[in-house]
């Protein structure tokens, strides 16, 4: 069995990148009914259309995710939708959770095929079993099962589709069932608005301090939680200057784990990352393409596939729950926000003249003449020294930054159409 690598799309330019440098499909949001509600280029049914239309055309697939947990409100509503899509395109599958939606399509449409979400939280054969009963073809299994529930999953369920995520960032709870954002800022991470909350920096302020900055003494080295039935376990709750990050999750990798994963049954490998950077999304699609290539033809998935992960920026990296229980390693406690990697995103590539030999570039970073940059196109990279830079006026100068305004650069030939710039850090 030859597994799918199926990555994220994000917007328009994110899928056409994710199909050149290797997905075999890709799945987008739609904004009312999905987790992605503010990261998603997929505004009305036309767009939707014609990124379907698009993967058809390549002989790649395209899945609509539909995975909010929805009120009242929204079930009538997503019916309407998903029948005015119906009427302009035909997506491979709709990737939901809610049992009612479920249900519904189920009622109203069919011959369509349904994905159940990782957000069903699905981690037992009884379940799949269940969901198969249901007339859903394939079940995202829950980011919080090893590699061997899956191989008992899956003895269990010889006829499903099983479908796990490999890579992206992960959430503290059972993925998305968590309610801090929604605490906090009233944002609701079922309803597609998350804001990251788990990832905030946090303080521990001592009973008799008022609150307040001028108060705060940070936690240090003799402060622990205690469960009152398990005398002699501490726990340490420490802290430095900035606070402790206790609930901010490494990225998952199961780079190292698709052999496994591939015996086990699995039959599509998910990359998260619908609001990631069009570098990233190329990045990842190749690292895993490359891999899953290496593991069809017999060879072993080395450091060499982790070439493109690292180039991306991360939280760190675990195997997650897929070689089983995760401990303290799992967690990153010194930072909230990402590593930069080993190289930074400057720019896409938007055109040649041939005639000239300049490229045309939208930075995305700042470029800086004298920099060391590599520009990436789905078969490599290459470097690219770039020594004379023309802004939007057509005026030389010594760097450009990052925004609307394009720039061009000399270079020898034309890269075609899904050309990266990156530069070393
Ligand atoms: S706050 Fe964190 S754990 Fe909670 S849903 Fe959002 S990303 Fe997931």
């Amino acid at each position: 069995m030859r597994p799918e690598l199926l990555m994220p799309a994000g917007d328009m330019e994110k899928m056409k990148f994710a199909f050149a440098f290797g997905a075999d499909a890709v799945y987008l949001g739609i904004p009312k009914f999905s987790l992605r509600a503010r990261e998603n280029g997929f505004k009305d049914l036309a767009q939707v259309a014609e990124a379907v239309q698009y993967a058809h055309a390549l002989k790649k697939k395209i899945y609509v995710t539909a995975n909010i947990f929805a009120h009242n409100s929204k079930v009538g509503a997503f019916v309407k939708y998903v029948e005015d899509l119906l009427n302009l395109c035909k997506p491979d599958a709709w990737i939901i959770s809610d049992p009612g939606m479920i249900m519904q399509m189920r009622e109203h449409f069919p011959e369509e095929v349904i994905h159940v979400s990782v957000q069903a939280n699905t981690i037992n054969y009884a379940a799949v079993q269940f969901w198969q009963k249901s007339g859903a073809r394939r079940v995202i299994l829950s980011r919080e099962i090893s590699i061997h529930e899956m191989m008992e999953i899956r003895k269990h369920c010889p006829d499903m589709e099983l479908e796990s995520f490999v890579h992206g960032t992960v959430c503290m709870a059972y993925s998305g069932r968590c309610l801090i954002s929604n605490y906090l800022t009233h944002r609701d991470s079922n309803q597609g608005i998350c804001t990251n909350s788990c990832r905030w920096q946090y303080k521990v302020l001592t009973k008799d301090a008022p609150a307040g900055e001028k108060a705060y003494v940070p936690l240090k080295d003799n402060f622990y939680l205690n469960e009152a039935t398990r005398p002699g376990e501490y726990f340490p709750v420490d802290e430095d200057e900035n606070g402790t990050y206790l609930m901010n999750a490494k990225d998952l990798c199961g780079i190292l784990c698709l052999k496994d994963l591939r015996d086990a049954g699995i039959g599509s490998f998910k990359v998260e990352g619908r609001g990631k950077s069009v570098y990233y999304v190329a990045m990842i699609a190749r690292a895993y393409r490359q891999a899953i290539d290496a593991l069809m033809a017999g060879h072993t998935i080395g450091a060499e596939h982790m070439r493109d992960i690292l180039a991306t920026s991360s939280h760190g990296f675990t195997e997650g729950f897929l070689r089983g229980q995760p401990d303290h390693e799992a967690q990153r406690y010194d930072q909230g926000i990402a590593d930069p990697g080993e190289f930074c995103f400057s720019g896409i590539v938007r055109g040649y003249d041939a005639k000239e030999g300049w490229l045309t570039i939208e930075p995305r970073g700042v470029i800086k003449a004298g920099g060391q940059y590599e520009l990436c196109v789905p078969g490599g990279n290459t470097p690219f020294p770039v020594h004379k830079i023309m802004n939007a006026r057509g005026e030389p100068c010594l760097e450009i930054h990052g925004g609307l305004h394009l720039c061009r650069i000399p270079y020898g030939e034309d890269p075609g159409p899904c050309a990266l710039l990156r530069e070393k850090k």
